[in-house]
């Protein structure tokens, strides 16, 4: 119940969830087209207090809360003993508790054995988001992801072997127009290659929006980055959803930055919506405007 600044960022599917702040800010905050957590020094809450704010939850939403949301950017960095006494308070003070979720960034998930992760599942912990946001070295270099594809392959798939629900996210327009971060088409070809040996059962395709006070954002202010046109956008898109090969997958591309609102399962959609791609490309569709992130 208590949070360090108003400013509070959750995945959008985690808009039921009560959120409960485990760490300050993001332990990479490095990458270069990121806004989240700029202003903020990266530390752990000392357990004793998260522990308190859940009874605070409890004393104020009551013990029917459902969905636990633990924030900021990377909250599986904590240490496997106090995320399991964080879980096993949020199960016994909440009996109707069927979600407990988090941001896992890919070295936190790493320094994890599997026997931890698997432990974290079995107490409860459903669920993590993971941002790939491409499959290519030079990409994940060009935006200072701070782990190569390799890396990040390898903390997805420890996530799904230990039995976590694994959401992730990729950026598509993310090399720029001119192929500035990296050839777009090796991007794309790259970023279906890691999510098919990954297997997540669940995929977002957001789009890159230069957010102000970054410094991507600086670089599009400077002429030094090519925002991708719409169609561009929409032509990685397509060539993603071809190349993808994971059954089942949750597939959605309807993030606020995206241009034309995907969301369904493959492979069963995938020709629906490689259908309204090509509408869209033949400017049969009325595509949203792009989101402004203060740019
Ligand atoms: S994208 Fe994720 S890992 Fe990178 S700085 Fe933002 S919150 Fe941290």
């Amino acid at each position: 119940m208590r949070y360090d600044s108003d400013l509070l960022y959750r995945p959008p599917g985690e808009w039921k969830s009560y959120l409960l702040q485990c760490t300050i800010g993001c332990s990479n905050n490095q990458c270069t087209f990121c806004g989240m957590y700029k202003e903020k020094k990266f530390r752990l809450r000392p357990v004793e207090e998260i522990l308190e704010d859940i009874d605070m939850a409890q004393a104020y939403y009551g013990p029917g809360l459902t969905r636990v949301f633990l924030m900021d950017g990377d909250a599986i960095v904590m240490k496997t003993d106090d995320l399991m006494r964080v879980l096993h308070k949020l199960y016994e003070t909440f009996p109707l508790l069927e979600k407990v979720t988090l941001y896992a960034g890919p070295r936190s998930t790493l320094s994890k054995t599997p026997e931890e992760l698997k432990a974290l599942h079995d107490a409860g912990l459903s669920r993590a988001y993971l941002g790939v946001e491409s499959g290519s070295d030079d990409v994940l270099k060009f935006i200072h992801k701070g782990v190569d594809a390799k890396t990040m392959l390898l903390a997805g798939r420890r996530l799904v072997e230990a039995g976590i629900d694994l959401w992730v996210t990729v950026i598509l327009g993310m090399t720029g127009a001119n192929n500035e971060g990296g050839n777009w088409e090796e991007h794309i070809l790259s970023t279906a290659k890691i999510i098919n040996e990954m297997k997540p059962r669940h995929l977002s395709a957001m789009t890159f929006a230069p957010a102000k006070g970054t410094p991507l954002g600086e670089d599009v202010l400077a002429g030094r980055f090519t925002v991708c046109s719409a169609d561009h956008v929409l032509e990685e898109c397509k060539l993603l959803i071809e190349h993808l090969d994971v059954d089942p997958l949750h597939f959605t591309s309807n993030h606020a930055s995206n241009y034309l609102p995907l969301k369904g399962g493959l492979p069963e959609d995938r020709e629906k919506f490689l259908t309204l791609l090509d509408r869209a490309l033949e400017g049969k569709i009325r595509l949203r405007k792009t989101l402004n992130r203060g740019i």
